[in-house]
């Protein structure tokens, strides 16, 4: 089985940012990109405009800049393969990498597996329907492009999170709809009291999605009432889920220390997890930030801290 020094699990900005640095440090780095387990290049594969990515004022699609990172990532020598990694065997060093079909032994392990953030699926929210042209989950990311200025925006959701973009949208809506399938929200009651009160938010309870329709955007919503089973229509500029993230670590087995919600447990920060010489950048550590821009960074993080622990082993790069 082919020995490597280290090996890269991902396909978003945490991953490629690590093949970079570890590339450069002459690590001859493995990247393992995926085939079924997400878009390679990860989420911003799904996603159009990327307008808050440093370097790019006029904006760059997410898969022009996903394609940057990726040709950065092999001019420094990454070699990348198109596979899953389907387990891991991180009870001995070197580790066992198992991809569809390929295995391969590591003295590193960096996981920037990423997360996937949940969608409901309705009629009108497709890939080839209006997502990405109304429809989207991500607020801070989508929340300021023109579609939406002053546009009767809905959020469905009931936590934090969708309370928080719900806020953050009441910058550039000209009313956001809090939807919610319970009586109650799930939110801090901090946060839920702020949507309560904000003069801009309306929370419609006891409601669900059941359609979206447009012409090239979104035009309209139609919720059905979970208690009578009635259904309303109303204008709509803008749908945002915010329904949670998964955190893709299912290959890992249960070998790494996560947190409670699934997301990768680190020494807080570092890249560290409770496995020595395994260690975890971007979302799938973060449920805080989940940003292309932290996940970078903490990917360079990541690949620093692997080029320094595999020095202090005694393995030299080259
Ligand atoms: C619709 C949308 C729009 C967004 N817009 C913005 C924006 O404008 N600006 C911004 O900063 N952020 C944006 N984000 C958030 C941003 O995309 C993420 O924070 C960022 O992509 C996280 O990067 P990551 O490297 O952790 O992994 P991800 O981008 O999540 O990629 C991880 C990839 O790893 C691969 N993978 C997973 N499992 C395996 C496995 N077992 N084996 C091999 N490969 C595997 C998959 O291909 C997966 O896609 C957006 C997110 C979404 C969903």
């Amino acid at each position: 089985m082919e020995r490597r020094k280290l090996i890269i699990i991902g396909s978003g900005p945490a991953a490629h940012t690590a093949a970079i640095y570890a590339a450069r440090a002459n690590l001859n780095p493995l990247l393992f990109e995926g085939f079924y387990s997400g878009t390679a290049g990860g989420q911003l594969m799904t996603t159009t405009e990327v307008e808050n990515y440093p370097g790019f004022p006029e904006g760059i699609t997410g898969p022009d800049l996903m394609e940057k990172f990726r040709k950065q990532s092999e001019r420094f020598g990454t070699t990348i393969l198109t596979e899953d990694v389907v387990s891991v065997d991180l009870s001995a060093r070197p580790f066992k990498v198992c991809g569809k079909p390929t295995c391969f032994e590591a003295d590193t392990l960096i996981i920037a597996t990423g997360a996937t953030a949940k969608r409901l699926t309705v009629p009108g929210t497709g890939d080839n329907e209006f997502w990405q042209k109304g429809v989207t989950a991500c607020a801070v990311c989508d929340g300021a492009a023109p579609i939406f200025r002053n546009q009767p925006l809905f959020v469905f959701g009931g936590g934090d999170t969708a309370v928080e973009e719900a806020i953050f949208l009441t910058k550039y809506g000209s009313k956001v709809f809090l939807v919610h399938r319970r009586d109650a929200l799930r939110a801090s009651k901090i946060m839920a009291e702020r949507a309560m009160h904000h003069p801009k938010i309306e929370i419609i309870w006891n409601n669900a999605l059941i359609k979206v329709e447009g012409d090239k955007v979104v035009r309209s919503v139609t919720l059905q009432d979970v208690n009578t089973k009635k259904e309303t229509t109303h204008p709509a500029g803008g749908v945002f889920f915010a329904i949670g993230h998964v955190p893709n670590t299912s290959f890992l087995g249960g070998q790494i220390e996560t947190h409670p919600n699934g997301y990768i447990k680190v020494v807080p920060g570092t890249t560290l997890t409770n496995v020595e010489g395994v260690f975890a950048a971007g979302d799938v550590q973060d449920h805080v930030y989940r940003q292309a821009v932290t996940a970078a960074g903490s990917g360079c993080m990541a690949a620093l801290e692997a080029e320094r622990w595999l020095s202090a082993q005694g393995h030299h790069a080259g």
